[in-house]
């Protein structure tokens, strides 16, 4: 379906009817009723203001953690990839990154001036926005404990300056205090060497490319892993690798990988989803909690 352009006096991008299987990594979902792209974030602040109180708001990275259901999402979709993308360097060892910033760009930034501690990064597929709201995590490393500030907007367009002891920061988890979302967070690296951290990126990627299934649509892993397990271990284990439903199939190399074979609805993945819960509980008694975030309507 043609998106519709609407003429606005703000700087971004509004378009109705946008079609979000382009915008997220499973490629599979509905429209989004509305779908703005700031020009930058006092745009973005400006563009929060004519929104009504009631306007149901999603956010969106880079898609690399979203079920996009197939009726769509209703309300607005705010997505920053492209939109919020500077990258500042403060001082000898601190970073400040926009939202959109993809993580590998921060984790190539960071190696190429000699400072450790971003690499882990590399190999997350999503912004950094989408990395502060799940914690997102590699390698024995995770977002958050890199992060010494974070800037966050509200629906009012005002700009909260917070540092991650006003949040509740788990694994792949992190609650917000009231309507809250991210634009910016200020990182904090150690001196390092810049060839060291290039070696440590590139044998990073090569871990990922040798364990995972990529370049074949997923979201990474679909189930957070369980305390003291691992999910893919409890899936393998119930003989699930393999297992269809339409086109959504449990990858044979990494089986908390749920893969798009080219004609999987976000329905065929749900229901995937929901018989992978059921087979691990059966055999092994323990309920597997999704990572990835569900959203938008049923068709
Ligand atoms: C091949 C592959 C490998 C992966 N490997 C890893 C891995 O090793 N470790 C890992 O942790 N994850 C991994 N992921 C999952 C994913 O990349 C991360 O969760 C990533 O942080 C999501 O970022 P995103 O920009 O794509 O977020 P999206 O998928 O767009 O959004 C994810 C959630 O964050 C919210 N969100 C996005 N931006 C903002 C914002 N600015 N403010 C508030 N909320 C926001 C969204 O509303 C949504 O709830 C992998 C995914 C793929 C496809």
């Amino acid at each position: 379906m043609m998106a519709a352009r609407v003429s606005t006096g703000l700087r971004g991008e509004l378009r109705c009817n946008v079609p979000l299987k382009g915008l997220n990594s499973w490629r599979v979902g509905g429209p989004a009723e509305r779908l703005y792209r700031p020009a930058d974030a006092d745009d973005l602040a400006l563009f929060l203001c004519t929104l009504s109180a009631g306007e149901p708001l999603t956010w969106l990275g880079l898609g690399t953690n979203l079920l996009v259901r197939d009726g769509g999402i209703r309300g607005t979709v705010i997505a920053l990839h492209t939109a919020l993308d500077g990258i500042t360097r403060i001082d000898t060892h601190r970073v400040r990154a926009e939202a959109g910033v993809p993580c590998a760009k921060l984790a190539r930034y960071c190696a190429r001036r000699g400072l450790a501690g971003a690499e882990f990064m590399v190999g997350i597929p999503g912004t950094v926005g989408g990395a502060l709201a799940m914690n997102a995590g590699a390698f024995g490393g995770q977002t958050w404990d890199v992060v010494v500030a974070v800037e966050t907007i509200d629906r009012g367009g005002r700009i909260h300056r917070s540092q991650p002891g006003d949040f509740t920061i788990a694994y792949r988890d992190v609650s917000l205090p009231g309507e809250l979302w991210f634009v910016a967070a200020e990182f904090a690296f150690k001196p390092g060497d810049t060839a060291a951290s290039l070696d440590q990126v590139r044998a990073l990627l090569a871990r990922r490319q040798a364990s995972q299934p990529l370049g074949i649509a997923s979201c990474g892993s679909v189930f957070r892993n369980p305390p003291g397990d691992y999910a893919a271990r409890l899936i393998e284990a119930a003989g699930l690798k393999g297992h269809q439903i339409g086109g959504a199939c449990v990858s044979e190399k990494h089986a908390n990988f749920i893969i798009n074979t080219g004609t999987a609805s976000a329905a065929h993945i749900e229901a995937l989803m929901e018989f992978v819960q059921a087979q691990v509980k059966r055999r092994h008694g323990v309920h597997l909690v999704p990572e990835v975030c569900i959203v938008g309507e049923a068709r």
